[in-house]
């Protein structure tokens, strides 16, 4: 049987990367993917590659903004005539440097996307989910276990928040869990020169990077009624990376 049979599920970044292993996993698993992503376009084309395109819808929502953040999940609940019971908040950038080189801007940008993202999104859809009075509703945030300065302080904050959340949030069936990959093949990180790649890889105690579907999987379990009794950890999925 199906992890996710029926499930309506919300995933952010789902145009690219760990995002989109997720709708393809998801998707897989039975579910109804609302495929949210900055780039419509790219949203639109990751409902494209599954299996059954009309099941699924894309949305172009910005989710640092709390008006876009609003309607899409309004617009969720009209066009499938349901409550997502899943949410899968993969949306994130990086724009790394070392604390004496990091300038204002860059810091800004990335807590508002990583962090304040990740409050508007669980925030609105905890919101409808609790009003729904549903059996098992489960959000999973994508943390990190790697980073510099800003970005690491934004999913460190990420794991904050998906703590407090998970205890706020049991008594109307809302799970919240974080999970942390390493080091993951996708287009973020095809933009680190391959020097610091393989030095990356060299202290992974699995000897390679993760893929998309690797995290995805673990999203999978986390989303289902499976991990019933699980809210409020930070799953590590790194190939036995820590820092
Ligand atoms: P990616 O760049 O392939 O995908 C991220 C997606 O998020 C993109 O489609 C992008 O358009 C979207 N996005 C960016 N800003 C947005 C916004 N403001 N609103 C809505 N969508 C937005 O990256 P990825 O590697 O798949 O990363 C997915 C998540 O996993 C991120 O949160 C990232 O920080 C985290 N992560 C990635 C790795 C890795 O090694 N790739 C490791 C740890 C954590």
């Amino acid at each position: 049987n199906l992890l996710l049979a029926g499930r309506l599920a919300v995933v952010t970044g789902g145009g690219s990367g760990i995002g989109r292993a997720v709708c393809s996993v998801f998707a897989r698993e039975g579910a109804k993917l609302a495929v949210v992503d900055l780039n419509k376009k790219s949203a639109e084309e990751t409902v494209a590659l599954l299996p059954q395109p009309s099941d699924h819808r894309a949305y172009g929502t910005n989710v640092a903004l709390s008006s876009e953040v609003a309607s899409m999940v309004s617009q969720v609940q009209e066009e499938f005539g349901e409550v997502p019971s899943v949410a899968v908040h993969a949306a994130g950038i990086t724009k790394d440097n070392f604390l004496l080189k990091m300038d204002e801007q860059a810091f800004d940008d990335v807590i508002n996307v990583n962090l304040k993202g990740t409050y508007l999104v669980n925030q609105t859809l905890a919101k409808a989910m609790s009003k729904a009075n549903l059996p098992d509703c489960s959000i999973v945030n994508i943390s990190s276990i790697v980073g510099k300065t800003n970005y690491a302080a934004s999913k460190a904050g990420v794991i904050g928040m998906t703590k407090t959340a998970a205890k706020e949030l049991a008594r109307f069936n809302i799970r919240v869990n974080a999970v942390l990959p390493g080091f993951v093949v996708t287009p973020m990180t095809d933009k680190v020169p391959d020097s610091v790649k393989q030095m990356i890889t060299m202290m992974v105690p699995c000897k390679r990077m993760g893929t998309p579907e690797e995290i995805a999987e673990v999203c999978a379990f986390l989303a289902s009624s499976r991990s019933s009794y699980m809210t409020g950890a930070a799953v590590e999925v790194t190939g036995g990376l820590n820092f």
